[in-house]
């Protein structure tokens, strides 16, 4: 009887060299505030100076999503005091973003594919991080004035599984383009998730709460299934206009609750206005041509591996949901396998072994080449599909990665040369001579039973696609 409206903004941190407006490094440094000067600590007189590798990169991510993408833009200030943000204002881009009227496609609950509309995507400067030691608390500025793309999505999800597709999407689609390490731990990815409720067939929508800074799917997850029934419990004891307001909570992942931390501001709060330091953003033909170089996206990946590598579409999706499995997918073939037992053996095999060690497949010990390695001894026969199992197993045990060698000393090389196959073919049927007679006859189903004789005669090691070949070829 109720409807969900979700709506995201998650903050993307871009992966450039040096910070938005300076040249400092935004790469880790050991000594807290090193990664500063005069602009990012805010001394006055200081002025800022954009980084074009920031916009490219926002700009690609507004082609990668059919976005206008703006060739004048602007920067404005949000005015806020809060110790890690010494400017007492954050440059970010209200009246008009670099990128706006994007989409990204999405799985929806019915099963159809969704659209969510990207209202607008715009580049900002982070801030740095407080440190509370006690009675003491600390700022280190090493992370003020990295760029940040903040991309804002509609109300477009109706459920948290929706959400959560978005999320996979938009984390994987920065990755593909190499915009961004999208790690979600160290905070390079962090989302707040816009939600509110509205009984079925109501136009308006809902009072819409926001929950900050979540950094986890799963807790993505948690966080809007929570604040859900919180706001449909709300309504139908009465209290809705009174427990549920526009605020800003935040999600306890001990407790797995939404906590109310503050009204939420409104734009007129912020006293935003063009930030008088810097002048509009104007970008150039150069800028539009790097922004656009645009590597293969999961999309058209799917599209490639379902068509022309006749993949099914379950198990093209899976390997193109994660750059890095793609990457080793695309390394598999190389080997010159078939896609489709590349894509077997990877999905089945090394990712069901690798799952249950919890490991990712960066971290995978087989590497493309090796599991390339022992694909292709099963497609010319040294090894069968059961044995080459056993020999995956035994690389991830033992952290060997010799395929030959692992065959021989397992003993599961296969017989496939026929004069040796045929020399045991022979002396079974010479020993069941009345069986032979009875097949010719016409009992077919006897032969099973030789295949059997001669597996059984080869303990195990003949190779069963010959054997089959052989016998119908003497029995003939
Ligand atoms: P603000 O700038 O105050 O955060 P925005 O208008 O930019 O507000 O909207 C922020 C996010 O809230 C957007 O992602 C939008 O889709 C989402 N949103 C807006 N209205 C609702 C609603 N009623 N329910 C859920 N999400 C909403
Ligand atoms: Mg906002
Ligand atoms: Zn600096």
């Amino acid at each position: 009887m109720f409807e969900t409206v979700i709506g995201l903004e998650v903050h993307v941190q871009l992966n450039t060299k040096t910070k938005l407006f300076c040249s400092c490094a935004t790469s880790f440094a050991e000594r807290q505030n090193s990664n500063t000067c005069p602009t990012c600590l805010a001394l006055p007189g200081a002025l800022p100076v954009v980084n074009k590798e920031a916009v490219i990169k926002a700009m690609r991510f507004g082609y990668a999503v059919n976005a206008d993408v703006n060739e004048t833009s602007h920067f404005d200030r949000k005015s806020y005091f809060y110790p890690d943000s010494p400017m007492a204002y954050q440059i970010t881009q209200l009246y008009r973003a670099i990128v706006k009227n994007g989409e990204l496609f999405i799985n929806g609950d019915d099963g159809s594919e969704k659209r969510v509309t990207i209202i607008q995507a715009h580049l900002e400067a982070d801030a740095g991080k407080s440190m509370h030691e006690g009675s003491i608390s600390k700022v280190d500025l090493n992370r003020a004035g990295t760029p940040l793309l903040e991309i804002v999505s509609g109300p477009d999800m109706c459920s948290s599984d929706e959400a959560l597709d978005y999320l996979k999407k938009l984390h994987s689609l920065v990755r593909y383009l190499n915009i961004s390490d999208a790690n979600m731990q160290e905070g390079s990815f962090r989302c707040d998730v816009n939600v509110s409720i509205r009984p079925k067939g109501q136009k308006e929508y809902g009072t819409r709460v926001e929950i900050k800074n979540i950094n986890s799917f799963k807790f993505v997850k948690q966080a809007i299934e929570y604040e859900v029934e919180r706001q449909i419990e709300a309504y139908e004891d009465g209290v809705y206009d009174d427990e549920v307001w526009q605020e800003t909570r935040l999600f306890d992942t001990a407790k797995g609750e939404t906590k109310s931390m503050r009204g939420k501001e409104d734009s007129a709060d912020y006293r935003y206005f063009p930030d008088p330091d810097l002048r509009p953003l104007i970008v150039t033909e150069e800028m539009i041509a790097a922004a656009k170089e645009i590597p293969e996206l999961p999309e058209q990946k799917v599209k490639r591996y379902t068509e022309e590598l006749k993949l099914k579409k379950y198990d093209a999706e899976v390997i193109t949901a994660q750059k890095e499995l793609a990457d080793y997918f695309e390394e598999l073939l190389e080997s010159g396998v078939e896609a489709k037992n590349a894509a077997t053996w990877l999905i089945n095999e090394l990712l069901g072994r690798l799952n249950k060690l919890s490991l990712d497949i960066t971290e995978s010990p087989v590497t493309a080449k090796v599991l390339g390695e022992l694909v292709a001894k099963i497609e010319d026969g040294t090894v069968s599909g059961k044995g080459a199992k056993d020999v995956l197993d035994y690389m991830i045990e033992n952290e060997v990665f010799d395929v030959d060698a692992i065959i021989e000393e397992l003993g599961l090389k296969q017989v496939s040369d026929d004069g040796a196959i045929l020399a045991i073919i022979d002396e079974i049927l010479a020993n069941n001579e009345d069986k032979v007679t009875e097949y010719k006859s016409g009992k077919e189903k006897l032969f099973g039973f030789f295949v059997g004789q001669v597996m059984k005669a080869s303990r195990g090691s003949a190779n069963p696609q010959k054997v089959n070949e052989l016998l119908k070829q003497r029995l003939s």
